[in-house]
Formats: structure tokens, sequence, C-alpha cells
């Protein structure tokens, strides 16, 4: 019986290692199968791929020629925005409600029309004068260019001279109230009237000018004020008075210094994307970098073809929040 088990478990032995053997074949061919299936589907791929990097290829050129017209080449490479500011916040795009004369256009509209649609800049300037507008009125000579400045009520020498050389020299002398104290302006419509008033009376004893252009401390959407700012509109309104707040900032406004560098790109940002442009600037005392970085900003905005003009009466108006008496009383 042992003997006779020996032989039967040699025979399952050899016919067990034959088929290990056969099935191990068979894995074999069948991975090679597997192999060459995979590297004809991945030769296609290939071939599919390459094809349409061509068309893409192609594609991308013409858009590349088609933006040359809409983008300027002085245009900084994109770098992290520094707007992060306390006292004037920049809105969120979708905050930004621009009340121009002509109606929205796409970028491609843009594009076809450019030879009519001037693009033009406001350059504008709030919480001055200080000795820094001294400087940034002889570049403004320099470039033969006028701007726009949103003054406080100030009585040393170096101010009183700022408020007149703005007048002299032809730009707009504009309102961004008397004292910028937030609790002070925004206390109740008659306080505000009052500082209104109070700025505008001393600009004209100073210079002979009546400044009718306002910009509210903080903006129009300021979250400082607790009164509804439809109340102050409304009384700007009414006093013949009307109000312009930004659409590109160059940052400015946080209490850090920014590098010329860092100001281009700020205003870059955003420049492209509007018709009118309106920049805010401030040309505090503090704000030197603001200054330095200024020739540059307007040599690019020259070369790049943009019309920088002081705010006057046919400005669009450009507004965080929208007043809708507009359309009912023009004036
Ligand atoms: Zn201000």
């Amino acid at each position: 019986m042992k003997k006779y088990e020996r032989r039967q478990m040699a025979v399952l032995k050899t016919v067990t290692k034959k088929a290990l053997f056969l099935i191990g074949i068979l894995c074999f061919v069948l991975c090679v199968i597997h192999l060459v299936n995979r590297v004809k589907i991945l030769e296609n791929q290939i071939e599919k791929l390459s094809v349409e990097q061509v068309f893409a290829q192609a594609k991308t050129d013409e858009e590349t020629f088609d933006n040359t017209t809409i983008t300027p080449e002085t245009q900084p490479p994109e770098s992290q925005s520094t707007e992060t500011q306390i006292s004037e916040t920049q809105p969120s795009e979708t905050e930004i409600l621009q009340t121009e004369s002509t109606s929205q256009t796409s970028p491609e509209e843009t594009s076809i029309g450019e030879e009519e649609n001037q693009k033009i800049v406001y350059l504008t300037f709030d919480d001055g004068p200080s000795s820094n507008t001294n400087a940034i009125l002889d570049i403004l000579k320099e470039y033969n260019v006028k701007a726009t400045f949103f003054v406080n009520g100030k009585t040393d020498e170096v101010s009183k001279a700022g408020y007149k050389r703005i007048v002299e020299e032809g730009h707009t002398l504009a309102m961004h109230s008397y004292t910028h104290v937030y609790k002070e302006v925004y206390a109740s419509k008659e306080a505000f009237l009052e500082d209104v008033y109070r700025l505008q009376n001393y600009l004209f004893d100073l210079t002979g000018t009546k400044p009718i252009y306002y910009r509210f401390p903080g903006g129009s959407s300021n979250t400082i004020s607790e009164m509804d700012m439809q109340v102050f509109i409304q009384a700007l309104h009414e006093e013949g008075m009307e109000y312009f707040d930004w659409n590109v900032a160059n940052g400015d406004g946080a209490n850090k210094e920014l590098t010329t560098d860092q100001i281009l790109t700020n205003v870059w940002n955003d420049i492209p994307k509007y018709e009118h442009s309106m920049i805010l600037m401030h040309d505090s005392v503090q704000k030197g970098f603001t200054v330095e970085a200024l020739p540059e900003m307007i040599k690019q905005l020259q070369e790049a073809g943009y019309t920088i003009l002081p705010i006057d009466d046919t400005t669009p108006l450009i507004q965080h929040i929208r007043d809708n008496s507009i359309e009912d009383n023009p004036q």
C-alpha cells in the first residue's frame, strides 16, 4: 500500500509541476499580448495629442495677436496684490458699479471699436495736501498731465500753498471732508454738510474756486459710517455736488511701504478692465513711495496710449454706490 501511495504521490507531483508550468507559460503569453495592445493604444493617443497640440498652438497664436491691442506691453507680470487697505478699502469687483455714459462693452467689443473708444485714466490723490503734493505737482508738470486732488482742511503754510498751486496749475481741486474723522463727518446729515461747507468755504477763501466734487472718506462703500450713505449722497446732490469713488487703487492706503514695482502691478491689474479708470492714490506725508512710483506710472500709461485727464463735468460717474436719482434729476 505504501509503495502504491508513493507512486501515486510522485505522479501527482509531476502532473502538478507540468500544470503549473503550463499556467506560467499561459500567463506570460497573456501578459505579452496585453502589453502589445497597451503600446498600440498609447501610440494612437500620442498621435492624436500631437495633432491637437498643433491646433491648440495655432489658436494661442491667434489670441496673443488679438490681445496685443488690449493689453499694454508694459503690463508687469502678475504678482501678489498688495491691496489690503485699512482706511480706504478697495471693493471687490462685484461691488464696483461703473456708471459710465456708454453701455458696458465686452473685451472683444472694446478691441473692435478701440480706435473710437479712447481709453482714459484719472489720477486722483486723497488726504493732502502735504509736502508730497509739491513733488507730485512737479512730476505732473514735467509730463504735462492734469490730475484731481481730494483734499482735507489743513492750515499749515505748506498745505495752503499746495491748494493754491493745485488750482493755479490747472488741476481739479476737490473735497475729501475737512476733518477726515469718520465719527464726526458721518455723525448726521447736518454734521456732514457742515463739514462740507467748512471745507468748501475755506478752499474758496484761499483759492477763489468753489470745489463741487467730493470723495467720501473711506469711499461711498465704506463700512465705517453708521448712517446709511444714501443720506449723504442725497445731501450732496441737493447741494449741487457730485461724488466720485475709484475703480483702481495703487495700494498705498495700507500702512506699509510699497515698491514702485508693487504699485505698478496693482494698477495694471485693473486698468485694462475699464475704458475709464479712476486710480486711488494718496498724497499725504507718509506716502513718499507713491511719489516715487508716479513718473514710471505716467510714462507707462502714456506709452500704452492712455489719455490722462482731471475730473470735470464730463467725467463718467465712477461710484461704488450708484445713486438712482441721477436719471430723475440730471443736475
Ligand atoms: Zn482719505
